[in-house]
């Protein structure tokens, strides 16, 4: 199980935008690696190809687990992950305040 998934607030720990907070818009298991959209862009020079216009645009680039931390949505503070079964269910829960995450 992943300890990260789409819709998590990260906030990036190491880097140019170290301290900038985002929503994963994309996990990537096998690379180890989430996309936020807004963080971590680069531009990228696209040339014209058929209907798409050539220019420059702005990419994000997928940052690795190692740069970004979840930000607990229950206590607000970056934290790491921990897992925690209920039921049948293996739940994440946050290492600072113990809640779980994935439960409203
Ligand atoms: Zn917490």
């Amino acid at each position: 199980m992943l300890k990260l998934k789409k819709g998590d607030t990260v906030k990036i720990t190491i880097g140019k935008d170290k301290g900038r907070e985002g929503k994963i818009e994309k996990v990537m298991p096998k690379e180890a690696k989430v996309l936020v959209p807004g963080v971590n862009m680069y531009k990228k020079h696209v040339k014209s190809m058929g209907e798409t216009k050539g220019g420059i645009y702005d990419i994000p680039r997928a940052l690795s687990f190692g740069k970004i931390a979840l930000v607990c949505p229950k206590c607000k503070k970056i934290t790491r992950v921990g897992f925690k079964i209920i039921g049948t269910e293996k739940v994440r829960v946050c290492k600072k305040c113990k809640k779980e995450i994935d439960i409203k």
